[in-house]
Parts: C-alpha cells; structure tokens; sequence
C-alpha cells in the first residue's frame, strides 16, 4: 500500500516535507525551512534560540510534531516522545535550496540523505562558508550537550559528526578527498559512509533525473514500489538544461501520482529564457561604462556562466567573491571541470581569514585574488559579482564610473520591497547607471519597478506546467511550493490538494 503525507510545503512556497510510505517503508522528499512561516515569528537577528534546540520550532509550528529529530536537540523539558514516529528509510534531496533541505539538520542522524553529487558538494560548501543556523547543517553538525538541569543545550564544537551520504549518480575520488577534508580543524570528527544508490535497498525503487532548475544538481525522482510517484522537485524548461527536465518528465509517463512544484500558478506568463538574459546583459555590458556590477541569486551558477560569457565577449574579467569562488571550485569534484579559469576573486578589506579562505589562497591551482586599488586602475576592464550585501565594497573600490546590471528575482513581498529602496540608495550615492530595475512612487509608495529580459525564473511557468502534466498523463497531481494550489484544480480534474498532515492512500 502507498501513502503520501504531505506536513508542509502543500500552500507556501518551500518548505516541502513531503512523506512517502510503500508498505511500512518511509521516505521523505526533501524536508525544507518553510521561510514563510519563520518570517511570521523571526527575522534577521530574531532567531531561534540555538541552547535551546527544537524547542522553539515545535512551539511555533514551524516543524511537524513526530518524534523524528536529532536526540541532542531536545532539551528536557520538550516531550517529543509522545509524538508519533514514523519509518524513515531516507530523505531525498531534490536540490541545494535551503526552503528543500533547510530543516534535514534536525533530523535523526541514523537517517541517511539522498542526493546528487552537486548537490551534496554545494551543501558542504555552504556549510564550509557560512556559520551554522539551526537546520540548515545538512551534510555535517556539532553535537550539543544538555547543561544545568536539562533545558540548555550546548554545542561540542571539538566534534562534528557528518551524515551518511548517498548518492545518485557516481561520486569520484576527489568527492570523497573533499568530504574527508574539514575545513575548522576538530578534535573528533565521526564520518558517516558514502555509498552510490545502486547498492541500496528502501524497499522501493528509487530513479534519479537531473532537472533544470536556478541551481545546479536539481534532480527529479521517480519511487516506484507497488505503484510509482513522481517527485519534480522545483524546475523549468527555459534554461539551459530544459531539455534535461523533459527527460524527467517522458520518463515518468508510468507514474500513477505526480507530485509537481508550482511556483508561478498565481503569476502570468512571460517571454523569457536564459538566452533573452545572454542576450540583454550583453547588449547592456557593451554599452556600459566604468566598472559593471552584476547581481543574481546565490548560487545561481548558470547566471554566473552568462557573465562569464559577456565578460569574454566584451574582453573584460570576471571578478566573485570568496564565497562564491569557493563554491565553484567545489563544483570541480563533481564533474572535473575548472570553473574558476580566467576569473578573479575579490580580497575585501578585513582582518584575518577564515580556514576555507585559506584553503582558497593555498590552492594549488592557481586561484588569483584582486585588491580594491587594483580594480580602480582599470575599473571598466572588470564585472563585479556583488549583490547589496556586497555593496559596501564598492566604497573601498571608490569606481569614478559604473553600471549596475539587476538580474535577479522580483520583489514579491513588502519587505523586500525596502531592500529595494536601499539597493538604490546605495547605487545611486555611489552614481551608477542602474539597469533591470527603476525604483517608482505607487499608490504612495516607493516600489521598485523590473525592466524585462534581465532576468529568467527558475520555476516552470503556467504553460509548461501544464505541457509536463500533459505529457506524464497522472492519474493525480498532487500541487505543492505554491500559494495558488487551486490553479491545478480548475485545470485539471485529478488535481488532489492536500492540506497540512493530511494522508493521500493509494
Ligand atoms: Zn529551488
């Protein structure tokens, strides 16, 4: 018998904890931060209590209530172990997002995680690079210990403990040589195993797709036992591995239920592709002057490859920061390709370096850092990877001239509304040109306005979403990632929307 449960994910965007069960035998796919609930308790600085482990999250509702989590997570006065348990085999990873796998930190550590090898190497990354939040240390972690009388949790920081990894296509020597490295030196560190799918038995069959998506190593999967589910993950056509999503979805034509992403099922359609974007910046790059700032989503490394492209184009240099040269070095142990060839990486002014930093600088391969003085000399040689965290930079940088190209998501909520605001008071104090938005007075308002071609979704838009459906033919459409769960089921007659913890049988 075949269940799917669905605690959340099913009217928000993000947040998928999706539960498939095939006779006894559980999996969940992806198990996400559900960022639209956090923001209705926390933001920025207002955060979870890190000494007091999940206790936060489960009184805020914002993780479901069965007792599935790490044990050195609950302090003494949380009762998890009236909650019910559940048979967890594994937990798949559809991609490297944090509203998919930003809650898998809290998981039991006995649960292994699935996914592709990006993915897994991203993760590392992230975590290598970032300090870590609560959750969102997926790959590995650091203990804590219940101090006075129970209730306070306290890490270990001498001791980190990495998960059993397993991954769906073939991980390489150097995969494994850079899941052994930890970049802060500990005491102990407890590895957990690497495996490939292939040797693995879930009491279910488990294939694995590569989908196109704004992040590399999305994959799509089919789980197949009594009856098969499709799981797309987030995707879209328009990139430039759309092709690779159609795969997915011809391969899926057998799947009784699809369990299918709807990001843009409240938004209109647009023209747009990866290309229109090539083409747009480059266009707007060869007319520009001064130094050019180019900004798009972390980890966006397809974005990052046009920029590549128009910096060769227009015989400038690429310039990221260490945290994103990291990161594209990493990738390098996944498929062997040096991503980091021909492109500088930025030194901020700041005292001391962290250990991934240093690694950085101690490459071998020849990774080579710009100062800000250097870049002033020839400002308009160069494309600066910045977004407005990056900004301040450009005070240290003192550019005489410069443009500014926006490539990123819209503004759909309020408060990124007021990033806005500061992203232009940042551009225009320091006098750039600013392309891919304009900031305009509505209904009293300050809002910003999106100039078209400058940038592509990485989600499927209406049209595709119903050709993919079309084409694997479901007997359901299980809709999840949206806030318009109703939009699929004035299209469709076997559209089933589920509603928080609520069970679908098979
Ligand atoms: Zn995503």
């Amino acid at each position: 018998m075949t269940s799917i449960k669905i605690f959340d994910g099913n009217d928000t965007i993000g947040g998928n904890k999706i539960y498939l069960e095939e006779n006894g035998k559980g999996i969940f796919l992806d198990f996400g931060m559900n960022f639209k609930k956090y923001g209705a308790f926390f933001q920025e600085y207002l955060i979870p209590r890190y000494t007091r482990g999940i206790y936060d999250l489960i009184h805020l509702n914002l993780i479901p209530h069965i007792n599935i989590y790490r044990k050195d997570l609950i302090p003494l006065d949380l009762d998890v172990l009236s909650f019910p348990t559940l048979n967890v085999e594994a937990i798949l990873i559809s991609h490297a997002h944090m509203d998919h796998c930003g809650n898998i930190g809290l998981l039991k550590l006995e649960y292994p995680i699935i996914a592709s090898t990006t993915t897994f190497l991203l993760l590392k990354a992230i975590s290598d690079t970032s300090s870590a939040r609560l959750g969102s240390d997926v790959v590995y972690f650091s203990p804590k210990n219940q101090i006075e009388n129970g209730n306070i949790l306290e890490s270990q920081r001498q001791k980190l403990i990495r998960r059993d990894l397993i991954c769906t296509d073939k991980f390489t020597k150097s995969f494994n040589n850079f899941f052994k490295r930890c970049v802060q030196p500990r005491k102990e560190f407890i590895e957990g195993t690497i495996s490939n799918i292939e040797n693995r038995d879930f009491g279910m069959e488990i294939k694995s797709y590569e989908v196109d998506h704004s992040i590399y190593g999305a994959t799509g999967y089919l789980i197949s036992a009594d009856n098969t589910i499709a799981y797309t993950g987030d995707f879209r056509l328009h990139g430039k591995k759309g092709k690779k999503s159609e795969v997915f979805f011809r391969n899926a034509k057998d799947a009784a239920v699809l369990i299918i992403e709807g990001t843009r099922a409240a938004r209109e359609d647009i023209n747009e592709s990866e290309e229109i974007v090539f083409q747009k910046c480059l266009e707007t790059a060869e007319q520009a002057r001064g130094l050019i700032v180019a900004d798009f989503t972390a980890r966006n490394f397809e974005r990052l490859e046009i920029f590549k492209k128009i910096a060769k184009q227009t015989g400038k240099t690429l310039i990221v920061t260490a945290k994103d040269a990291y990161l594209l070095d990493s990738l390098e142990n996944a498929d062997g390709i040096n991503r980091m060839e021909n492109v500088l990486v930025y030194e901020e002014f700041k005292k001391g370096k962290k250990n991934w930093e240093y690694y950085l600088l101690n490459q071998d391969n020849g990774i080579d850092f710009i100062k800000p003085t250097e870049i002033l000399k020839e400002q308009s040689n160069y494309i600066i990877c910045f977004s407005l965290f990056d900004l301040k930079n450009l005070l240290d940088i003192k550019p005489t001239q410069g443009t500014y190209i926006y490539s990123s998501s819209e503004a759909f909520e309020e408060e990124s509304e007021f990033d806005f605001q500061r992203l232009y008071n940042w551009l225009n104090h320091i006098g750039f040109e600013i392309f891919g938005f304009e900031i305009i007075k509505k209904s009293g308002r300050l809002k910003p306005k999106f100039m078209e071609g400058y940038h592509a979704s990485g989600h499927a838009s209406k049209s595709d979403l119903i050709k993919v459906i079309d084409i694997v033919d479901p007997d359901i459409i299980i809709p999840v990632h949206t806030d318009n769960p109703k939009w699929f089921s004035k299209q469709f007659d076997n559209a089933v929307i589920l509603k928080d913890n609520e069970t679908y049988r098979l």
